[in-house]
């Protein structure tokens, strides 16, 4: 067992590394052990150090500079005069404090659930069984098994290591991957880098496979030591933050030379000292937009969940915000547009071409050879059930060929796999090799060529190879009819593939080798070449129904869908043809051309082509550079290693929840959970709309702020007394306008938001009539107040003051009614469309008859009764606003207004 002082497990060799952990090296740990372990060691996570508890969150909404001002002017002035004042003034501040705690709240568990969802398994061995666990599970001695794409769950002393190489950037900084080993190690102080028998938690395996006991979990690992560095990082601020947080730096600025302004000719004006100095901090405190980053956050976090539910996890915050932005969405065609559900179509050998394999194949050549071929090279296996887990292609191969009587099960006993060269996507090709026991029936010149090397009697290795048939026939020499090989014409073989692409299929070839001995398989280009060519496979891989309609979309968004495909470029054409994303005969570039293109000339291209084929992984990157060269904003997707780093280098990087790895997930900005296209443009979506909510909170406050400056700023110069009382200003900012406020952020999408054009990224976010809309519908608010005191004081009207309070506050309600949608009238709207803003509206309406009529709050609040005449009057002058804001709408939606 581990013991405080671990041994340095990299120089002990792994017998003794198991026996020091207690544990069985081949079958792991018992289901009961682990458990144990579980309690006692505790979860293999990385804790947060910046976690904040409720009360600190709480207490975190009182930091503000103005609200710490504000409670020590309260202070003293209760202190030397009314104390009911500063109870009152506290116990706004308070209640302002629980609604922004109760919003963060709220996002802190949004995020932390998001980030358990988006958390990693592990594939740990217990029991001698395999199995997919949480990472969290793993406790020290467990056996785990790694592949490429996946992230390391916890630190290991790897006890088999088959090519393995893993990336350890995060916890050394060296980006080259690691060739890992399994022998122990001599020096005990060997540098982490160094440690090459060991496998760190958070590193990535870039190729291979390995298995190792896990010798620490969580803050014990090498990454756990380090993470108190990793904290020290911080939240990422998005690019609104960033610019909301420098645009209130400079508005408070601007605000308090206001309200010194404000001080000073009060003073002059012979006001109470006190009173000036409370009025010009409220004001300060109600006019300083120091919430909105803060607000921000809650919405992309709420944002950020809402997402989830339609199948889209988001990684990082700030993808939230940008998604509203992207112009370009990349995507890889297998899976993401289409089902991702192969189907053998056509079946080709011998000049005849089948829909599927014939019911004699296996008594004939060269079916037969062509039947075994497709069922033995093969990495596709049965699971306890009827259920098939590999590569869908496989799967689909695997299944033709039982159908036509060859089960690989069966074929893999008298031919069993002996070696193999693994298929990757740059050399779209694989081949396996199987020893048989009689080469039966030997063609009559491959008999004689078997002699020749020298074989055995009654023993001989198998070839078979296939993959794109650009990448197969180059390596065919003949072919195998019914009767023994024949010349091959590749020419017609060429024009047939062509043929079966533009269809849609994906095509592979087939070939086979045989061989006296088994080869160096190493040796790539010996063991793939002079092959004999047996036939074709034809696959349907269906496009997605719900992606023609997403490709739709995207174009009425001014968003441009490209395809990336490994195929062939005229299955690539014809699937893009069916969704829409291309006309029958644009453009199809394809990887060969794409690499001798230089990034200039590839830059006047980038922006019209639409579907790249036989592209690589690595060639995604120069697709995103070329784009964002050009100024877009681009989305990709990807799910191999391979893909990692287009996919960081993207302004929205995709990972495939399903097929993805580790890798791809950890580089991605978002997760499709069900990798489907059409849930890329749903977020897109969804992004619009939570970015159009944001803006309208913030008009919203910024407007209400504009409003009661100006009303305070202006009634001195026009002879006026003060309007409002600071319990008035704090009231209606703090309070009023916080509920409704938050309402906003509920609003369904606008109409049409997916028939305009993306936002630039650094677009402001005051443009479109947005300052305007703040600086006149304040001026409005202002007039209106103004108005309402000059008119009861005139009249003599001794309810001058509550009047203005009223007016002010229900014209923030009829203005949040107005700015519901940018354009369309809240008429053709819906009144009642937003339940939850409708709610809080009423609510605060409620609130604010509450300070006038109830008599117990009238001192509280300075307030006096209005009689109904007065009421009425206040109505409709606050009713101006909307009227306003209903007028501003039609003018834009007429084209004459914020063009
Ligand atoms: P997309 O890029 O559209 O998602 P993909 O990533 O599935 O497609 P790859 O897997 O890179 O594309 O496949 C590229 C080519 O390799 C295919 O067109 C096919 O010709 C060949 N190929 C695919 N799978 C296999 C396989 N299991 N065995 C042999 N060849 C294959």
């Amino acid at each position: 067992m581990a013991d405080t002082n671990p041994p340095a497990w990299h120089s002990l060799p792994a017998e003794e590394v198991a026996r020091h952990l207690d544990t069985d090296a081949r079958a792991g740990l018992s289901a009961e052990n682990a458990r144990a372990r579980l309690e006692q060691y505790g979860a293999n996570e990385i804790r947060e150090g910046r976690r904040r508890g409720p009360l600190a969150m709480f207490l975190g909404q009182f930091t503000d500079f103005m609200i710490l001002v504000l409670i020590a002017a309260a202070i003293v002035s209760g202190l030397i005069g009314d104390l009911t004042d500063t109870l009152v003034i506290v116990a706004i501040v308070v209640l302002n404090a629980v609604i922004g705690f109760v919003q963060e709240y709220r996002a802190e568990r949004a995020i932390a659930a998001l980030k358990q969802m988006a958390a990693l398994t592990a594939h740990v061995v217990r029991g001698g069984q395999s199995r997919m666990v949480p990472a969290a599970e793993l406790v020290p001695g467990d056996v785990v098994r790694i592949e490429a794409g996946n992230a390391v769950p916890a630190d290991l002393r790897l006890t088999e290591a088959v090519q393995l190489r893993i990336e350890e950037a995060a916890l050394t900084g060296e980006s080259q991957p690691v060739e890992k080993l399994e022998r122990a190690l001599r020096e005990p102080d060997l540098p982490l880098g160094d440690r090459r028998n060991l496998a760190f938690k958070g590193t990535l395996v870039t190729y291979g496979r390995g298995r190792g006991v896990v010798v620490a979990t969580g803050m014990e690992t090498e990454l756990g030591r380090i993470a108190a560095l990793l904290r020290a990082e911080g939240e990422v601020k998005t690019p609104l933050q960033k610019r909301l947080a420098r645009f209130g730096a400079n508005l408070a600025v601007a605000v308090l030379v206001i309200c010194a302004i404000l001080f000073v000719t009060g003073l002059l004006r012979g006001e109470p000292v006190m009173l000036m100095l409370l009025t010009a901090i409220s004001l300060a405190v109600a006019a300083i937009p120091e919430a909105l980053p803060a607000v921000v956050t809650v919405s992309l976090a709420l944002g950020a969940r809402k997402l989830v539910s339609q199948n889209a996890l988001i990684r990082k915050l700030p993808a939230v915000e940008t998604l509203g932005s992207v112009t370009f969405i990349c995507s890889d065609k297998t899976g993401t547009l289409t089902e991702n559900r192969m189907r053998v179509e056509q079946v080709y050998a011998d000049d005849q071409m089948l829909q599927s394999l014939p019911a004699d194949a296996a008594a004939r050549e060269p079916w037969r050879t062509l039947l075994t071929a497709l069922a033995l090279s093969n990495d596709a296996r049965p699971t306890t059930g009827e259920e098939l887990i590999g590569d869908p292609t496989e799967v689909a191969l695997y299944l033709a060929a039982r159908q036509a009587g060859a089960d690989k099960a069966v074929l893999s006993k008298s031919q069993p796999r002996v070696a193999e060269i693994a298929f990757d996507s740059e050399r779209a090709r694989m081949t396996t090799l199987h020893r048989e026991a009689l080469p039966a029936p030997p063609l009559p010149r491959e008999r004689e060529r078997v002699r020749g090397e020298g074989a055995k009697e009654g023993e001989a290795v198998i070839a078979f190879t296939k993959g794109a048939p650009e990448q197969v026939l180059p390596l065919c020499h003949d072919r195998l009819g019914a009767a023994g090989a024949e010349a091959l014409d590749r020419g017609a073989v060429e024009a047939l593939v062509e043929r079966m692409a533009a269809d849609g299929l994906r095509v592979l070839a087939v070939a086979v080798r045989r061989w006296s001995a088994l080869p160096e398989p190493a040796d790539t280009e010996n063991v793939e070449t002079k092959l004999t060519f047996l036939g074709l496979v034809g696959l349907l891989d269906p496009p997605r129904p719900e992606a023609r309609e997403a490709v739709r979309l995207c174009r009425s968004a001014g968003i441009t869908p490209v395809m990336i495909t490994g195929d062939h470029p005229a299955t690539a054409r014809n699937i893009a043809t069916r969704l829409g994303i291309i006309e029958q005969d644009a453009e199809v570039l394809t990887g060969r051309q794409l690499a001798r293109l230089d990034m200039a000339q590839f830059e006047q291209h980038v922006e019209r082509v639409r579907v790249y084929a036989r592209v690589a992984p690595e060639q995604k990157i120069k697709i995103v550079k070329a784009l964002q060269d050009r100024g877009e904003f681009v989305a990709m997707t990807g799910d191999g290693v391979n893909d990692a780093p287009a996919l960081k280098r993207a302004d929205i990087g995709v990972a495939m929840g399903i097929t993805g790895t580790d890798v791809a997930k950890e580089a991605g900005h978002m997760i499709l959970l069900d990798d489907n296209f059409a849930t890329i443009v749903r977020a897109v979506r969804e992004g619009r709309r939570i970015f159009d909510n944001i803006r309208k909170f913030i008009k919203y406050t910024m407007t209400s702020n504009s409003g009661e400056i100006w009303t305070i700023f202006l009634a001195p110069f026009l002879g006026l007394p003060i309007p409002l009382l600071p319990i008035h200003i704090l009231w209606i900012n703090l309070v009023t306008d916080g509920l409704p406020g938050l309402a906003l952020a509920a609003e369904k999408e606008e109409r049409g938001v997916m028939q305009r054009p993306p936002r630039p990224p650094n677009e402001s976010i005051f443009a479109h009539g947005m300052w305007q809309h703040i600086v006149w519908v304040g001026v409005l608010m202002g007039a209106a107040s103004l108005f309402t005191q000059a008119w009861a004081i005139h009249t003599g009207h001794g309810h001058w003051q509550t009047m203005v309070f009223t007016v002010l506050t229900l014209s923030q309600l009829g203005h949040v009614l107005a700015i519901r949608s940018e354009t369309d009238s809240l008429f053709v709207q819906g009144v009642f469309s937003n339940r939850p803003l409708i709610g809080a509206v009423l609510f605060t309406f409620g609130l604010q008859l509450a300070t006038i009529y109830v008599p117990w709050l009238n001192p509280v609040f300075k307030t006096e009764a209005l009689t109904l005449n007065e009421l009425a009057f206040c109505l409709a002058m606050s009713t101006l606003v909307f009227i306003g804001v209903e007028i501003e709408k039609w003018l834009v939606r007429r084209g004459v207004l914020y063009r």
